[in-house]
């Protein structure tokens, strides 16, 4: 019998993250779930919904800004499932707030959770696939942002440009491994993140070209493209899904 292949999703707890670690289980994949402690529970539910899609799951939790955690994130998906083989770096935090009222404090957590996190996320779980020598795919969570930036979200618009800078640079570095790299930079999707500003959600809904909300297993749908053989020889890449909202 062959391995099943191993998934990692960071920030699966709610959202995109845990459509994302439940197409991925669909796709055949053995899913890790990662969050932060406190979302221990939700992490439970979805451990349950993937196993009764016939797939093992683990919670491996993690701040993702702390490199311990991530060290120890990755160590746990090897110890409960053998291996790893894509990484879903989806983590993120996005505060509205404009320039002059951010903090030093807030523009370093904003970049803490959606760039250094996916940095060490990436190096702890690169490091893993070249010790396996078989290669594997590194995912991370963009946005829109990263091509147009929104002007009341200056640390998080920053934060995913950073991102696209990332996916293009470790592309590079990894391709001698078989290491693939490329980033989902979606719309506006409807999920928790946008709880406090429901009428900022609702005004940018009614502006997208096709007519709706991005759904979280939209972004879903990309990812597991991703992750799978048909997107092979694609590297380097911060692909916008949209609606159609911007165009690259
Ligand atoms: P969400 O707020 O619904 O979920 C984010 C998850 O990340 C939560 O489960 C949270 O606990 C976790 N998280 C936060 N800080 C963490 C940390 N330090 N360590 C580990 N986990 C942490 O967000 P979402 O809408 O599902 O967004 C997922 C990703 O997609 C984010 O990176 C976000 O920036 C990006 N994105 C979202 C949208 C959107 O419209 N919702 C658009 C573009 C990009």
């Amino acid at each position: 019998m062959t391995e099943s292949r191993v998934a990692l999703v960071t920030g699966a707890g709610q959202g995109i993250g845990r459509a994302i670690a439940l197409r991925l289980a669909s796709d055949g994949f053995d899913v890790a779930i990662s969050d932060l402690p406190r979302a221990e529970e939700s992490a439970f539910t979805l451990r349950k919904d993937i196993e009764a899609l016939g797939r093992r799951a683990t919670f491996a939790p993690a701040d993702v800004s702390k490199a311990a955690d991530v060290s120890a994130m990755v160590a746990t998906v090897v110890s409960d499932l053998g291996r790893l083989d894509v990484t879903v770096a989806n983590a993120g935090v996005a505060k509205m707030e404009p320039l002059l009222d951010t903090t030093p404090e807030s523009w370093d957590l904003t970049f803490a959770v959606n760039t250094r996190g996916v940095f060490l996320t990436w190096q702890a779980a690169a490091r893993q696939y070249i010790a396996q020598g078989h290669g594997g795919k590194l995912i991370g969570a963009a946005s829109q942002a990263a091509y147009r930036a929104a002007g009341a979200l200056p640390a998080y618009s920053a934060s995913k440009w950073a991102v696209r800078g990332l996916t293009q640079a470790a592309a590079q570095e990894f391709a001698p491994h078989g290491i693939k790299v490329n980033s989902y930079a979606p719309g506006i999707v409807d999920t928790p993140l946008w709880r406090e500003v429901p009428e900022v959600f609702e005004a940018l809904v009614a502006t997208i070209p096709l007519g709706r909300a991005q759904q979280p297993t939209d972004v879903a749908d990309l990812v597991s493209f991703f992750a799978s053989p048909a997107a092979d020889y694609m590297t380097g890449q911060t692909v916008i899904m949209d609606g159609g909202m911007i165009f690259s």
